[in-house]
């Protein structure tokens, strides 16, 4: 196995980016156009161009005096994320984009555009604390965590470019949001929380989407998917199991060794029955690894354990090998096995497509390759 690095909870206090528009609750941007000297009412009209039409450039917002929507635009809409790579494949219906934030730190987002809706996945931390040896951003430690400001602005940017028509397949809209980017989004559960509350805010007060088109993904930090279970916010939550039993699981997801497979496994169940969203558990199939038939049994007996409701989906994900890797995906017999011995439990199981491959599509893999 690689090397094992510690565990980081605590994002180092630096490089906070300067407020937005999308960091304020709408009486917050009520009260800060009055600080602006501006009247209250054009906080509503600011949230208009932002979330409704989705117009970033001043010229446009021609129901404000000329000479007040640069003011507004320097205040309240600063410039959060600067591409620093564009890279799109599949026809350019998939699009990965390479960030700069204010401070140099670099993130991912990736558009992918299906015949029937758009997804856009996106990072919530600038690298990762939680050191899973076979993915790239846990390999390069946490640099700090992501405002929500900065978490939201990778969804409007794809929803920009949708709306102007730059994305093959007509004029669209971003239907589902994942949080599978860069980072461990429950270590940065206010910032994550924030942004969801602003993308599923009724418009014009936010983005207006639908709770449930949105994952959040976690490798179990179980206080927190409890805390999740009460925001009253009907998200997906998708638990990166990876692994049936503590013993792989500890090395795979080091965070195991501070809540286990039972723990982890109860708080997700926990999660479907008070909000009664079916949880998601992703497994990366890594060959030889932890794609073994018996591993398939284990994982079947793991999730039926806790009954039969229909509470749980497997997705299971091809791995995407870390340049320098020594895992690779697994043959394609014992992915097939895999998957015929959980359906033969009766445990819902897809597997994941593998969207963006030819552009370092796994999670961290671009920012690893430009730092
Ligand atoms: S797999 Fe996810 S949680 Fe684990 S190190 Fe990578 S980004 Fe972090």
């Amino acid at each position: 196995m690689s090397r094992q690095l510690p565990l980081v909870f605590e994002a180092p206090r630096r490089g906070q980016p300067p407020r937005h528009w999308a960091d304020l609750s709408v009486s917050e941007r009520r009260e800060a156009m009055v600080t602006a000297g501006q009247s209250a009412f054009r906080a509503r009209q600011l949230s208009v161009h932002y979330f409704e039409r989705l117009a970033a450039d001043p010229a446009d917002w021609t129901d404000i005096p000329a000479a007040v929507r640069s003011q507004l635009s320097e205040l309240f809409l600063p410039p959060l994320l600067h591409p620093v790579h564009v890279l799109s494949c599949d026809g350019d219906t998939t699009v990965k984009t390479l960030w700069k934030l204010h401070d140099g730190a670099l993130v991912e987002s990736v558009l992918m555009r299906y015949p029937d809706r758009v997804t856009m996945c996106v990072s919530s931390q600038a690298g990762c604390g939680m050191a899973c040896p076979f993915c790239a951003t846990g390999q390069g430690g946490l640099q700090r965590n992501m405002s929500t400001a900065e978490i939201v602005e990778q969804v409007l940017d794809g929803a920009r470019k949708l709306a102007a028509g730059q994305v093959p397949g007509g004029i669209g809209r971003v239907n589902n949001v994942v949080f599978m980017g860069m980072g461990e989004p429950l270590a940065n559960y206010k910032a994550v929380i924030g942004a969801v509350r602003q993308l599923t805010a009724p418009q014009p007060d936010g983005l207006g989407m639908s709770a449930r088109g949105i994952t959040v993904s976690t490798v179990g930090l179980v206080p927190r998917m409890q805390q999740l279970a009460t925001e009253g916010i009907p998200v997906t939550l998708a638990l990166s199991l990876h692994a049936p039993d503590d013993e792989l699981r500890d090395e795979l997801v080091p965070i195991n060794t501070r809540w286990n497979v039972d723990e982890v496994v109860d708080a997700a169940w926990e999660y479907a029955r008070t909000t009664k969203r079916r949880v998601s558990i992703e497994y990366i199939l890594i060959r030889d690894i932890n794609d073994q038939a018996f591993r398939a049994d284990l994982l079947a007996k793991v999730l039926k354990r806790r009954g039969n409701w229909g509470w749980v989906h497997v997705n299971l994900i091809p791995l995407n090998p870390t340049p320098g890797s020594k895992w690779t995906a697994s043959r394609r017999r014992d992915e097939e096995e895999f998957v015929a011995r959980l359906r033969a439990k009766g445990v819902p199981v897809t597997i994941r497509d593998t969207r963006g491959r030819e552009i370092d599509g796994a999670c961290g893999q671009l920012a690893a390759h430009e730092a």
